[in-house]
């Protein structure tokens, strides 16, 4: 298949239900990963066309804020039906713009999906509550209702999932929203308001723009009909767009950078270890922000460890995303590629051992052979910044007080992983572990039903689980007099 003989290829934005050009019909080409070459344009809005994006969702709001819970919930369904009925379309769209391989990208297809489901039963079990008066005169109840207007940015290594994540919990909630994806993965958020219109989503309820970031991310976050924003991308990014918004008070919901460390005990069952290390590194070649970025192997079984996750790590086949082997696909853009080699050659030149890999793989273009370096001590780069790619640094430790500190000795606290399998030190590790997420004796976490989101500089707020639609509600006290 063709990715522009798709039924959900789109190449325009879409605001108040109409595909739509950018006023000076500017665009911004995106390019497919795997080979350099251009995919398809999408407009290069500013400004003006996020005004109006935003002006279309204060239009819809009323009618849709209205329905009764269960009629939207039965749209969102629809709209989950639908992606699972395209999957296969969406996931070779997807494939072709990111770069991951096709089974991961129709991984993230139903993942994505499944948010849609989710809080369209969710937005059915949105109670609020009779609070016990103080007097025998008043009746006191609480409301919670969609906040109003919502903005989301996102980033471009989940560009389906991290779309549905904001969108179905806004939406259950009454909420409309101006979304703009990262421009190198527009496609796949185009063809996710294609089925939302056909699943019955009215005009003005979800809005696309696409084009300038800083233009687009400025207006959302200065107007003040928007009452929240919702952000996934870097902690540098995140820390503007909460600036930008504190003149207006916006509601923020900020999923940012993670230095994940993963913790293998000398108690560990170690092939169970070198597996969840291998999946929680290098799955999207290593670029989401719950990767793993830093192993600490304790001292007795550091060796066999090193071995045996550097051995593993040499046989994933790197390659095209669309080939049907490949588990490694490409960086997103050759900038990437750069960063990394940068970190891995900072690494070595300060005495980290190469176990595997270390450089740019023999495909070309902006494909990085699978690394993992050995002996990494603190104060490397590659352990301090987040890697986002294909490369595992190992660092030995003594003890566990030792390895907590230096887990935590981090400014960001998203996801953290250990193996053991002593049952007091599940406990002791998990409470001591600053992190909103702990895997124990896996490397994967992440699903629909489980708050996703991090402490410190990882974010503000959670996605997905039953708190996931908190950060689209507002409470309202309402006492009457009897
Ligand atoms: P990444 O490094 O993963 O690309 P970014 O934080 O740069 O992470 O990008 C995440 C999203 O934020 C993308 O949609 C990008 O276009 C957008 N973005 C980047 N810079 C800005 C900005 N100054 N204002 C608003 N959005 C931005």
């Amino acid at each position: 298949m063709r990715t522009t003989e798709s039924s959900l290829f789109r190449q325009q934005a879409f605001i108040a239900g109409h595909w739509c050009d950018a006023d000076n019909h500017a665009t911004v080409t995106v390019t497919d990963p795997a080979t350099g070459q251009p995919l398809g344009q999408v407009p290069d809005m500013g400004e003006a066309e996020t005004r109006r994006a935003i002006t279309a969702a204060h239009g819809a709001l009323p009618a849709w804020r209205a329905r009764p819970a269960q009629e939207r919930s039965h749209i969102l369904r629809r709209w989950f039906d639908l992606m699972i009925q395209h999957e296969a379309e969406l996931a070779h769209l997807m494939t072709r713009e990111q770069g991951k391989p096709l089974a991961e990208a129709l991984g993230e297809i139903r993942y994505a999906a499944s948010f849609l489901e989710w809080f369209a039963e969710e937005g059915k079990r949105v109670y609020g509550e009779l609070i016990p008066a103080p007097r025998a005169d008043r009746r006191l109840m609480v409301l919670r209702q969609g906040i109003g207007v919502c903005a989301a940015i996102t980033p471009w290594n989940f560009p389906a999932a991290m779309i549905t994540r904001k969108v179905a919990p806004a939406l259950a909630a009454g909420c409309t929203m101006v979304l703009k994806p990262a421009n190198e993965t527009p496609f796949s958020a185009l063809a996710l308001a294609e089925l939302a219109a056909q699943a019955g989503v009215p005009d003005g309820v979800f809005n696309i723009v696409t084009g300038d970031a800083v233009a687009i991310g400025g207006e959302l976050t200065r107007h003040p009909d928007v009452r929240k924003l919702s952000f996934t991308g870097s902690t540098a990014v995140g820390r503007l767009l909460m600036a930008q918004c504190a003149p207006t008070i916006k509601k923020l919901s900020l999923e940012l950078g993670g230095n994940a460390p993963f913790i293998v005990f000398d108690d560990a069952d170690l092939d169970a270890a070198v597996e969840g290390a291998i999946a929680a590194k290098y799955r999207n070649a290593g670029q989401t922000c719950v990767c793993v970025n830093r192993i600490y192997v304790q001292d007795a079984v550091y060796d066999a460890f090193a071995r045996r996750f550097a051995d593993q790590a040499a046989t994933l086949r790197v390659g095209p995303g669309l080939q049907a082997d490949s588990q490694i696909g490409p960086l997103i853009t050759p900038k990437a590629l750069t960063q990394v080699q940068g970190l891995v050659d900072d690494a070595r030149a300060q005495g980290a051992r190469l176990l595997t890999g270390g450089d740019p793989h023999v495909l070309g273009g902006t494909f990085m052979a699978p690394t993992v370096l050995a002996d990494v001590r603190p104060g490397m780069r590659v352990l301090r910044e987040e890697i986002f790619g294909p490369v595992a640094p190992l660092v030995r430790f003594r003890d566990e007080q030792d390895v907590i500190r230096q887990a935590n000795d981090t400014e960001f606290g998203l996801a953290a992983y250990f193996y053991t399998r002593d049952a007091s030190r599940v406990w002791r590790v998990a409470e001591q572990l600053e992190y909103g997420m702990v895997g124990i004796n896996t490397g994967m976490i992440s699903n629909e039903v489980a708050p996703f989101g991090g402490v410190k500089q990882s974010g503000l707020g959670r996605e997905g689980s039953r708190h996931g639609i908190e950060d689209y509600l507002e409470m309202k006290y309402v006492c009457q007099a009897v």
